[in-house]
């Protein structure tokens, strides 16, 4: 009996296969995407399984995956081109449900919960889903398919690549118990090393222990482990909604006729929409700024960008660069900024190790998150 039934994509060496795709000389052999070779700080954000077959992974330094495979095809990466076939892999998967959350560049959710009579099974659907995404874009994925997102996601991890595997309830706990504790959701290394103190090395042995010790031991995360052990997990797959855009404005009490002061608002409404639209997981094209005088006359002038962002520096200069061009003749009684033309996917930063703006703008969120957003202020804000 299937409480939901769950599928998660996950495209296999995205970057790396679509490299192979538009390049057929490529195809067969080791294909590493990443930062520059000789940067120090450049690392491996995508390999093809032929370059994992020398010990290359992901996040690895690209001097290191050099060293382990120095024949290697090493490539930049075009951001633009996996975003669009991103796309097309996503639009495919939308046709599947209408519940489906996009949770990286190339990996997905989807709740199929309820549409089980479209298939003949659970195997039946998913390799419908592998061969709808391999007809629209050439690519290969891997398919999980079970009760929960945390099941599902296992499945196609322990798939890959151009796999298929689908967990029947009644087959959970045989599949999860020889498991290491680090394929549990949340157990990364630190929480391995803390197991492993108590003798936790598999999910087997998680499941020795009571929900009271675990959650005297590890509090909250202590409970989601007694639950992963079991396979329970209820978290629900989360559509999307199809935002369009970022926007942030404020209406002064009193109308505003120093330029220093609005573009004082500028940088505040910038991190705010810089934050969303990274919380969001978009990117954006285009800068907007709308100025309302004190007469109610408005006006708004945008920038659209050749390439997207998502960090505060482009928005913030851009705004103001905008702010620039308009008239100021009178006093501004309300200025707002948003940021528009929107597509997915994050991962510009695996490239970016070199990129400093987005690595303090991910610092920034976080601690945002952590402190509240007036705890974290951008100097440009505290300027008098
Ligand atoms: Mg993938």
């Amino acid at each position: 009996m299937w409480t939901r039934t769950i599928a998660h994509v996950d495209m296999d060496c995205f970057f790396a296969a679509v490299e192979a795709l538009d390049n057929p000389d490529y195809r067969g052999k080791p294909v590493i995407v990443g930062g520059p070779r000789d940067s120090v700080r450049a690392v491996v954000s995508t390999c093809s399984y032929e370059a994992r077959a020398y010990g290359v992974r992901s996040a690895m330094p690209m001097s290191q995956a050099a060293r382990l495979c120095p024949h290697a095809i090493f490539v930049p990466g075009n951001m633009a081109r996996y975003v669009q076939v991103s796309r097309e892999i996503m639009r495919v998967l939308e046709a599947f449900t209408p519940i489906m959350q996009q949770v990286s560049i190339d990996e997905a959710f989807l709740d199929m919960t309820g549409c089980e009579h479209f298939y003949t099974d659970a195997l039946d659907l998913g390799t419908q889903i592998k061969q709808a995404i391999k007809d629209a874009s050439g690519l290969t994925a891997s398919v999980g398919i079970a009760q929960n997102k945390f099941l599902a996601k296992l499945a196609s991890s322990k798939s890959k690549p151009d796999g298929l595997l689908v967990i029947c309830p009644e087959d959970v706990d045989a599949f999860l118990s020889p498991l290491p504790v680090r394929d549990v959701w949340g157990v990364g290394e630190k929480g391995e090393r803390s197991l492993a103190r108590y003798g936790i090395e598999t999910v087997e042995d998680l499941r020795l222990w009571s929900k009271e010790w675990l959650v005297e031991q590890y509090g909250k995360w202590g409970a989601q482990l007694y639950d992963l052990a079991r396979g329970i997990d209820d978290d629900p797959v989360v559509a999307d909604e199809e935002q369009k855009s970022f926007g942030s404005e404020s209406t002064f009490d009193e109308d505003i006729a120093d330029r220093y002061e609005l573009v004082q608002y500028l940088a505040q409404h910038a991190r705010r929409v810089g934050s969303r639209l990274r919380g969001a997981g978009k990117l954006a094209r285009t800068v907007t700024v709308k100025v309302k005088f004190a007469d109610f006359s408005q006006v708004t002038r945008s920038k659209t960008m050749a390439e997207p962002f998502d960090d505060y520096d482009t928005i913030y200069n851009t705004a103001c660069t905008l702010l620039d061009e308009i008239d100021m003749g009178m006093a501004v009684r309300l200025i707002g900024l948003s940021v528009s033309g929107l597509s997915d996917c994050r991962q510009l930063s695996l490239f970016g190790s070199d990129n400093r703006n987005c690595a303090i703008d991910d610092v920034l969120d976080e601690l945002s998150q952590r402190y509240g957003s007036k705890g974290v202020i951008r100097g440009r804000e505290l300027e008098d």
